[in-house]
């Protein structure tokens, strides 16, 4: 598929959802289209991002891209933003997390994951052995929803070109999703996160591996031993291979 093609077909589906939406139809109503959306951009043909010539500089590519996020408007969060929150990290990480969208603190400080959700992933990241400034960390949406309310369909649409762009570019040997919806939106799953979480998935032949949000674990202290779980995998995974 063509990029040409691919931005049409991605517009198209934008201004049906938005139609929908103005039409007073829910989430549940427009499932359906979700769906058809999930079919078409994981279809057997190649991403637009796959198409891309070798990415020879990533620090430049990804500095290009972010230019392209902060001055978007594609969806009617850049009405109600302060700051996109792009992503930040070694562009040439082999571990990629991934949440879904930026909270009140990030769009703020313009950072991802820098509110109390933040500080716990930095201490899981560094349990792991690791420091926070050797991994990538990003969202699904690059800009934050009014009251943190959940992504609508439409907002997930408009902005899965950026971190499939991201994603291209780093190239990392796994991708950690944080939480429900980074875990249904790179995976294109309808799953439950429980039902996902600690088992390892592929997508673009990089390892994927769902587990809980920090925001979660911080009202559900509980369940870090699950997280901690998945993270001995990730760890596990990544020193086997190095
Ligand atoms: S959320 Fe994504 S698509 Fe929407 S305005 Fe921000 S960068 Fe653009």
């Amino acid at each position: 598929m063509k990029n040409d093609s691919f931005q049409k077909i991605v517009k198209d589906i934008k201004s049906f959802l938005e139609l929908e939406k103005e039409a007073g139809l829910n989430e549940a109503i427009l499932k359906p289209v979700i769906k058809h959306v999930a079919k078409a951009v994981s279809s057997k043909e190649p991403h637009p991002v796959e198409e891309a010539c070798p990415i020879k500089d990533k620090g430049e590519a990804l500095e290009q891209l972010k230019a392209s996020v902060l001055n978007c408007t594609e969806c009617a969060l850049s009405k109600s933003r302060r700051n996109p929150v792009f992503g930040e990290g070694n562009p040439d990480a082999d571990l990629m997390f991934i949440g879904e969208a930026p909270g009140l603190q990030e769009d703020i400080q313009a950072r991802p994951f820098v509110g109390k959700a933040g500080t716990l992933l930095t201490k899981i990241i560094e349990a792991m052995g690791l420091k926070r400034e050797d991994v990538y960390i990003g969202n699904c949406l690059k800009c934050r929803p009014p009251q943190n309310r959940n992504p609508l369909p439409s907002e997930i649409v408009a902005c899965r070109e950026f971190f499939m762009k991201q994603i291209k570019i780093i190239n990392p040997r796994l991708i950690c999703c944080l939480g429900k919806f980074a875990s249904q939106t790179v995976l294109m799953s309808e799953e439950s996160i429980s039902r996902l979480r600690g088992k390892f998935y592929n997508f673009e032949n990089i390892k994927v591996m769902p587990t809980f949000h920090p925001a979660y674990l911080l009202r559900n202290p509980q369940e870090k031993r699950l997280v901690w779980d998945d993270m001995k995998k990730v760890r596990d995974f990544l020193k086997e291979r190095s």
